[in-house]
């Protein structure tokens, strides 16, 4: 089970995997697509909107990120539950997800995805903000069949795929993290699956996102996939070799803090044009 629960102060990893299976399942779902299956409330997003726009981010995020042999139909669709109130998503999402606004989930058995959900929490707009990020997730999950992503490189494309408001807060993170010195060591960035402090996640997604964005502009966005995955098959020092020629992860360190410096407290463009808002 691969299960994200995104939110500046979400305690990643340390949340007890929900089924999938729950009152969204014996429930009739609003509208349907080829790839998605929608439930939202009364007076809330529109379904057909929500369809629309799921399919299209859908395809752009592929385009983007995976190969085209990876851009196929999904089945099982992804269900895509809009949740009223925070209670009703906090009993769809389970312990943890006070503070958070979106939740996916990839379920795997034996190699392959046999579920796709993501669960989301209007704001006082009745916008369900957190669509990009969550949905990208679920994307990435099929470039990286059983194994999970790095939680770095998850979290930090999914944040791509924020609002500018949003990307704004975690580029100063990232900005205030590096000046009181409170910022994770590059080689501590990369291997992070589980949050030890609530004081680690801001300078987290902060840290992340400028990494991605780092990395990405070293060549193609999608060779950051490609990267990841070299990373986990052969480890991160010969990766950055082999697919940006940095010599290792104390190399990329220096690099990567003159740039997060260089850019200072600004909000960068996000490379993710087609969904870029
Ligand atoms: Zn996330």
């Amino acid at each position: 089970m691969l299960k994200r629960l995104c939110g500046f102060f979400a305690i990643v990893g340390l949340v007890t995997a929900t089924p999938l299976a729950d009152t969204a399942q014996a429930a009739a779902w609003d509208i349907e697509s080829d790839n998605f299956q929608i439930r939202t409330f009364a007076g809330g997003p529109s379904a057909a909107q929500l369809r629309q726009q799921c399919e299209s981010l859908r395809t752009g995020l592929q385009q983007v990120w995976l190969t085209a042999a990876d851009q196929t139909e999904w089945s099982p669709r992804c269900q895509v539950v809009v949740h009223a109130t925070k209670s009703s998503y906090q009993t769809a999402v389970g312990r943890g997800a006070a503070q958070t606004s979106g939740s996916s989930t990839v379920r795997v058995v034996a190699g392959e995805i046999v579920g796709r959900r993501i669960d989301l929490l209007c704001d006082a707009r009745k916008v369900a903000s957190a669509l990009p990020h969550e949905l990208t997730h679920v994307v990435l999950a099929d470039r990286f069949d059983a194994a999970r992503p790095p939680l770095w490189l998850d979290e930090g494309i999914a944040t791509m795929a924020d609002t500018t408001e949003k990307r704004t807060l975690h580029h100063r993170d990232c900005h205030d993290a590096l000046r009181s010195g409170d910022a994770l060591r590059v080689a501590q960035l990369l291997r992070l699956e589980q949050f030890t402090s609530a004081k680690q996640v801001p300078a987290f997604y902060g840290q992340s996102l400028l990494l991605v964005h780092f990395l990405a502009e070293q060549g193609e966005p999608a060779q950051l996939i490609d990267f990841a995955e070299a990373a986990l098959e052969r480890g991160y020092d010969r990766a950055l070799r082999d697919i940006y020629q940095i010599e290792g992860i104390d190399d990329l360190e220096r690099r990567w803090r003159k740039y997060a410096w260089s850019k200072g407290p600004r909000t960068p463009q996000s490379l993710v044009s087609v969904i870029a808002r």
